[in-house]
């Protein structure tokens, strides 16, 4: 990529002159939101879904976006066009914007809206049929009437704190339980086992964000007519699985092959995962918003 840049309030601006202030609510307090989407051969992946999880966020923490929905199409692909961006990653933040240094956001008058796009650094093939070596923490997932983790805040320090455990267990992802000890998610992804052919993924209930990824391989998996069930399980079950993956924007679809100590199945990518990887890279750069 030549110029990276950026959409920062309406203007297109270069990297070094992106810039918040520092009394923006999302820098003092998390207090904002974000999408993470991709675009594929010019195809912005599930834009629909994410712009609604978007604004569904906005809704709950009663942040106003100052674009309507319609404007805010127009600036990703705008953003896109502008960076001739046809594969990579978007990053969508609106904070709470400037306020004082109180809490309160009615003191914050304008939300700031920030569009990144540039090109990803993904797991390497290899990755994908080997599977990642995961552990579970005992931090556990921010409860529902706290923070909701359906809401895509800024708030990530609950995820950051357990990637810095998975990070001192020399793992690749973690795997979070909630406060009565049912699997939530990863600390970026959502999570699936399989079991005699059965799939399995946690109720966001339980406390996780609804991933779009995660509904597309639910829509694959129907489609395909695998069994597919939105139940509660336990990490005895993840242990036992014959096959466990974690599903994300950034991650797609990919295997775990250990988890805490472990072996899952055959210790490498299984085969139910991987015709779900593949289906789903077939679908893509078709569903979605195409903009080249
Ligand atoms: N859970 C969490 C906590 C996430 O941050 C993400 C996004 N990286 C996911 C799950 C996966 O969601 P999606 O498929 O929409 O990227």
């Amino acid at each position: 990529m030549a110029e990276q840049w950026i959409y920062l309030d309406g203007q297109f601006v270069t990297k070094e002159n992106a810039k918040v202030s520092v009394f923006d609510h999302g820098f003092l307090y998390g207090d904002g939101i974000f999408e993470g989407i991709r675009i594929y051969n010019g195809n912005i992946f599930k834009c629909k879904e994410h712009l609604d999880r978007l604004y569904d966020s906005a809704k709950s923490i009663m942040l106003n976006i100052p674009l309507t929905y319609e404007e805010m199409q127009d600036a990703l692909v705008e953003t896109l066009r502008r960076n001739e961006l046809r594969d990579g990653y978007i990053r969508l933040v609106v904070s709470r914007g400037a306020g004082n240094l109180g809490l309160d956001p009615n003191r914050c008058p304008k939300a700031s809206v920030v569009i990144i796009v540039e090109q990803l650094a993904i797991y390497s093939e290899e990755a994908y049929r080997t599977g990642l070596k995961t552990v579970s923490v005992s931090t556990r997932r921010n409860i529902p009437d706290a923070l909701n983790p359906k809401i895509k805040s800024l708030n990530y320090l609950n995820n950051i704190l357990v990637k810095i455990q998975s990070n001192l267990a020399g793992a690749g992802e973690a795997i979070m339980m909630n406060a009565q000890g049912y699997v939530t998610e990863g600390s970026g992804d959502n999570i699936f086992i399989i079991k005699n052919g059965v799939i399995t993924t946690p109720p966001c209930y339980l406390g996780a964000l609804d991933g779009i990824t995660r509904q597309a391989i639910i829509e694959i998996c129907h489609k395909q007519g695998y069994t597919l069930k939105e139940e509660p399980f336990t990490m005895h079950d993840v242990y036992v699985a014959d096959e466990v993956f974690l599903t994300g924007t950034a991650a797609e679809v990919i295997a775990v092959r250990e988890v805490d100590g472990r072996v899952i199945g055959e210790g490498h990518a299984g085969p139910i995962t991987l015709k779900l990887l593949e289906q789903f890279r077939s679908i893509v750069d078709q569903d979605g918003l195409k903009v080249w």
